[in-house]
């Protein structure tokens, strides 16, 4: 017997039939002799219509009373399942974030979850209920409901499978699981079995479609066994998320290709070669709350340096006009933007103890003349940036190049 949390998203909830269908597999894995607790989601649609609602009220809606609205749609969500759940015999129970108490911090639209009392699920677990909870939703220290932003159940689950002590938390959704690349972009990109969370995060680029990324930060910290299925397919076992010692020692020394299409590169020409430039540059960028990726200088013979970074693109007018004002003091001859810029990653663990795959992912652009115009690197990730109207290429060569279309051995 295990305790499994299972949670469903809004696609997996989004009709009463849908949610029969939920009902169903919950009912498989009780009578298989495994306790259940449930997160759920709001019926698919349901948070956008309350978030429009509440603006054709107020334009700049308060916080707290927009989240006494948005939290509405996964309280009907509980309710409706248990409904389901009793009528095929399965005795369960409805509880808000708030009756569990999940208590987080009073920070309404985007809160942080800090504690959680289990004593309420132990006893119906005990009694051999089911326990649905509302996803995506709190109460802070003044009895305040909060939410925890957007894809925000996937992080209530997440969360109670740690305080629970689960021995795994599944994740249904509309896919099933995380695959090498975007199969829109190459058809023959593989759902992983197995990916660790370290390469999960990297992998934002895909897998932010799949899991909110907190929850997967959340998961990791806590060791929880987090994997991701598809709610429509039966046979699939999904990913699963897992820390590096649990891979396979064979896997392949690359997961998977991410990529970013909105990128933009900002050159500053000619600054001073001394110390405190990158800090002039930089500092006002951050001030701005503007996010800074990939970062170069190079400083030529005549004292000078060419500092380049890059920003998101809808950052780039901010970031210019930030700089312009800046210029004068730093002494830069020229500022130029390109905002035809993609980011093309590399992505796994395994890079760390094989040596060549910086060179082999040079080589495979290369063969297609495609000019690499920054690189960074981290432990587990080689990144790119490139030309836009290369971005199909890039991924489909690098999927290639590193046999992502062969299956895992
Ligand atoms: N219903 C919330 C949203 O749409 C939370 C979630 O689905 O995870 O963002
Ligand atoms: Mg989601």
């Amino acid at each position: 017997m295990a305790l499994i949390v299972q949670k469903y998203g809004g696609t997996s909830m989004g009709s009463p039939e849908r949610i029969k269908n939920v009902a169903r597999r919950v009912a498989k894995f009780r009578a298989q002799g495994h306790q259940v607790v449930v997160v759920v989601s709001a019926m698919s649609g349901e948070t956008n219509r309350l978030v429009a609602l509440a603006r054709e009220l107020s334009k700049a809606p308060d916080p707290r009373e927009l989240d006494v609205v948005v939290s509405t749609g996964e309280q009907v969500s509980i309710g409706l399942l248990v409904l389901a759940l009793q009528d095929i015999g399965v005795a369960a129970k409805s509880y808000t974030g708030g009756q569990v108490k999940i208590l987080t911090d009073n920070a309404f639209g985007k809160a942080r979850i800090l504690g959680i009392d289990e004593a309420a699920i132990r006893r119906d677990l005990a009694e051999d209920k089911v326990v649905v909870v509302a996803g995506f939703q709190g109460v802070d220290a003044d009895g305040n409901i909060t939410t925890l932003g957007r894809g925000g159940s996937d992080t209530t689950g997440v969360a109670l499978a740690a305080a629970l002590k689960a021995d795994e938390c599944q994740i249904y959704t509309d896919v099933d699981g995380v695959y090498t690349t975007d199969p829109r972009i190459v058809p023959e990109a593989r759902r992983l079995d197995v990916i660790t969370f370290e390469e999960m995060l990297e992998m934002a680029s895909l897998g932010s479609k799949v899991l909110q990324i907190r929850s997967v930060e959340f998961a990791g910290k806590y060791k929880v066994k987090l994997r991701v299925l598809s709610s429509f397919e039966e046979e699939s076992q999904g990913t699963l998320i897992t820390v590096e010692e649990n891979r396979n020692m064979e896997q392949p020394v690359i997961s998977g290709i991410a990529f970013n299409r909105d990128e933009a590169k900002i050159t500053v020409l000619g600054v001073p070669d001394q110390p405190g430039i990158a800090c002039q540059i930089l500092g006002p960028v951050a001030e701005a709350n503007i996010d800074v990726d990939m970062i170069i200088q190079n400083a030529g013979r005549d004292g000078t340096a060419d500092f380049s970074f890059t920003v998101s693109r809808n950052d780039l007018d901010k970031t210019v006009n930030v700089l312009d004002r800046v210029k004068a003091v730093i002494g830069a001859k020229a500022i130029e933007a390109d905002k035809n810029l993609c980011k093309v990653s590399v992505v796994g663990v395994g890079m760390h103890s094989h040596p060549g795959v910086a060179a082999r992912m040079f080589r495979a652009l290369s063969e297609e003349g495609i000019n690499i115009r920054m690189i960074s690197t981290s432990e587990i990730k080689i990144s790119v940036a490139i030309d836009e109207k290369y971005l199909e290429l890039a991924v489909r060569v690098l999927h290639k190049a590193f046999d992502l279309d062969r299956p895992a051995l």
